[in-house]
């Protein structure tokens, strides 16, 4: 039921998902990176996810559990910025879950410690134009969303509209942070591609918390 508690197979299905939609955005996020930075951000994730998704068929005895095997593969498989920062953030969500299923609220707590892990690994603040600018508007409406009664499923979705719109806002911000800030005034008129990749991870575990379990596993079954 929509109102259920999210479980642990709903976390593999996440990160099937994020893995596919990774796969599918990879160039997009290339050419995002290549115009202010190396250029490398999609192969990173993709090598990360990759590796990541190879792992899903092992027993996992909670979501955490999940995204702790996640922490640990990004921080061994993707260099760069990214690596580290996705690594904390999956780390913190997966600390923050514990042993259980994720509640409305759980989802909440643990997309904020995720983003906490972000800004203590990155120093980043909101503003400047980087995955922080997607992450805190995606906490925010996360809180909201649960505080008003939602599901685990609309609060994820809310985090991930909220982050979308976050993503958006970086087109017009200078960079401060990370090898974009290197360009200075000229990395105005670029959407962030960290900023960009957290809307895609967050739109692949709402897919995956809208996608009913004992469900067929999509095209790559
Ligand atoms: P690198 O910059 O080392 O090549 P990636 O290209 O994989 O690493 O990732 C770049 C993304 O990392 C940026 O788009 C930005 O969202 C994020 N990023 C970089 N530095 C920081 C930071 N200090 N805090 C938060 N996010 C950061
Ligand atoms: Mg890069």
């Amino acid at each position: 039921m929509a109102g259920d508690a999210l479980d642990t197979a709903w976390a593999v299905r996440w990160i099937r998902a994020a893995a596919d939609t990774v796969a599918e955005h990879r160039a997009e996020l290339v050419n995002l990176d290549r115009a202010i930075g190396d250029g490398d951000h999609g192969e990173n994730l993709d090598r990360g996810f990759t590796a990541a998704r190879e792992k899903l068929d092992d027993e996992y005895a909670a979501p955490g559990a999940v995204l702790k095997m996640v922490a640990m593969t990004l921080m061994s498989k993707v260099g760069g910025a990214a690596g580290p920062l996705y690594g904390t953030a999956f780390l913190r969500a997966a600390t923050s879950l514990g042993d259980g299923d994720a509640s409305a609220e759980d989802v909440a707590a643990a997309l904020a410690a995720a983003r906490d892990g972000v800004v203590s690994r990155g120093k980043a603040e909101v503003g400047d134009a980087t995955m922080v600018d997607a992450w805190t508007p995606a906490v925010d409406a996360a809180a909201q969303a649960a505080a008003g009664g939602a599901t685990p499923a609309e609060v994820l979705a809310a985090a991930a509209d909220a982050a979308q719109t976050g993503a958006e806002s970086t087109d017009a911000l200078q960079a401060r942070k990370g090898r974009a800030s290197y360009l200075g005034e000229r990395s105005v008129g670029h959407r962030d591609p960290g900023a960009v990749s957290t809307v895609l991870l967050l739109r692949a575990a709402v897919d995956a918390a809208t996608t009913a379990d004992g469900s067929d596993e999509g095209p790559d079954a």
